[in-house]
C-alpha cells in the first residue's frame, strides 16, 4: 500500500507562451495547407514532436534541409540575423516565433552594441538563443559558470546582459562581481519573468510537500534550475523527462504529499500524467483507486487557460 495522500501540481506551470505561439504558428501554417518545417524543434518535448510530426510539419536541422517554396517556422529561441537574410535569400517563406521576450533582448543588445558598450553575455554555450543573441553582437564575451568570470578583462564601459532562463541569483551576482571591472556598468535584466514565476510557484510547492517531481528533459537549464531549488529548500526532488519513467521500483520516500512541476517546454497534460502515474503507484487506497479523478483535480486547480499547449481553437489546430 501506498504512501501518498495528497498531490498537487505546481501553478504557473506547463509550455510558456513564447513556445506556445511557436507550436501554434507552425500548426495553423500547416492547417493553411502550407508545406511546413520547423528550424530545429520548437519543443524539447517527445509528445510534442510526434504530434507535430503527425501532422506533416518536418523538422530541419539547418535552412539546406528545408524544401524549395516551403514556410520555415523559427523557433522561439530565435536566429542570428545571417540565418534570417539566408532564408529571405532562399525565397522561403519565414514564419517568426521568436518569443517576444527574445526579440526584445536582440533588441536591447544590438542598443548595446549601438552605444559602443563592451558586452558581456551570461549564458549557456551553445544554447540556441545564445547563438541567436552572439548574431546580434559576435564580440560579446560569454561567460556561464563563476569559474569562467575571471575571463572578464577590465574596461571603460560595459554592458551586462543575459539569456532569458539563466537563474536571476546567478545574474545578480554577476552583475555584483563586474562593478569591480569597469568604471561604467550597464545591467540590462533580459531574465524571463515566466522562468521567475515558475520558480517562485515550485520552491512555494516543495515548501509545502514531501517530496517534489520535476518534469522536464535533461538538458534543459530551465528545468535543472527548478530541481536545483528544490535541493535547496531541502525537499527530495525526482526529476524526470517522462511520466513512464515512474515505475514500481520507483522510492517515493514515503511521501503523503507530493508537489509536481515542470519545464517550460512541458505541457500541463504531461504533468497531469505524471500525478495520475504518481496516484496509482504510491497513492493510499483511495487515492490510487481514483487515479485519473485526483489527476483531473489537481490539473483543474492549477492550470489556467495561458498555461495550456495550444491556444488555438478546439478542432482548428488543437
Ligand atoms: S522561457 Fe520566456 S523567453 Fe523563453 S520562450 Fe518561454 S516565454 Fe519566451
Amino acid at each position: 500500500m501506498g504512501t501518498v495522500e495528497q498531490i498537487v501540481i505546481a501553478r504557473r506551470t506547463g509550455v510558456c507562451y513564447g513556445v506556445r505561439e511557436a507550436i501554434d504558428k507552425a500548426k495553423s501554417a500547416r492547417a493553411e495547407g502550407k508545406r511546413t518545417h520547423t528550424l530545429g524543434h520548437v519543443v524539447h518535448n517527445e509528445g510534442l514532436i510526434a504530434d507535430l510530426r503527425e501532422r506533416g510539419i518536418e523538422n530541419a536541422e539547418t535552412l539546406d534541409d528545408v524544401h524549395e517554396g516551403a514556410a520555415v517556422v523559427i523557433r522561439a529561441h530565435g536566429v542570428t540575423p545571417e540565418v534570417l537574410e539566408r532564408a529571405g535569400a532562399r525565397g522561403l517563406e519565414v514564419i517568426d516565433g521568436t518569443c517576444t521576450w527574445v526579440t526584445q533582448e536582440h533588441r536591447e543588445l544590438q542598443r548595446l552594441v549601438d552605444d559602443g558598450y563592451d558586452i558581456v553575455l551570461l549564458g549557456t554555450p551553445h544554447h540556441p538563443e545564445v547563438v541567436g543573441l552572439l548574431g546580434f553582437a559576435p564580440d560579446a564575451i560569454l561567460v556561464d559558470e563563476e569559474e569562467d568570470w575571471v575571463k572578464i578583462p577590465r574596461r571603460k564601459r560595459m554592458a551586462l546582459i543575459t539569456q532569458s532562463t539563466q537563474p536571476p541569483w546567478k545574474f545578480e551576482r554577476l552583475a555584483a562581481f563586474m562593478v569591480s571591472r569597469c568604471h561604467e556598468l550597464k545591467v540590462v535584466n533580459t531574465v524571463c519573468p515566466v522562468t521567475i514565476r515558475r520558480q517562485e510557484d515550485t520552491l512555494e510547492t516543495a515548501r509545502n510537500v514531501d517530496l517534489m517531481i520535476v518534469v522536464g528533459g535533461t538538458r534543459s537549464a530551465n528545468t535543472r534550475e527548478l530541481t536545483r531549488l528544490c535541493e535547496i529548500n531541502g525537499t527530495p526532488v525526482l526529476q524526470i523527462e517522462s511520466p513512464r519513467e515512474l515505475t514500481e521500483s520507483t522510492d517515493f520516500k514515503q511521501a503523503k504529499r507530493v508537489g509536481v512541476t515542470g519545464g517550460t517546454s512541458t505541457p500541463i497534460e504531461d504533468l497531469a500524467a505524471v500525478v495520475e502515474r504518481v496516484a496509482l503507484l504510491a497513492g493510499v487506497g483511495p487515492v490510487h483507486a481514483a487515479a485519473s479523478e485526483v489527476a483531473r483535480m489537481a490539473l483543474a486547480e492549477a492550470a489556467t487557460p495561458q498555461y495550456r499547449t495550444t491556444s488555438l481553437p478546439v478542432g482548428s489546430a488543437q
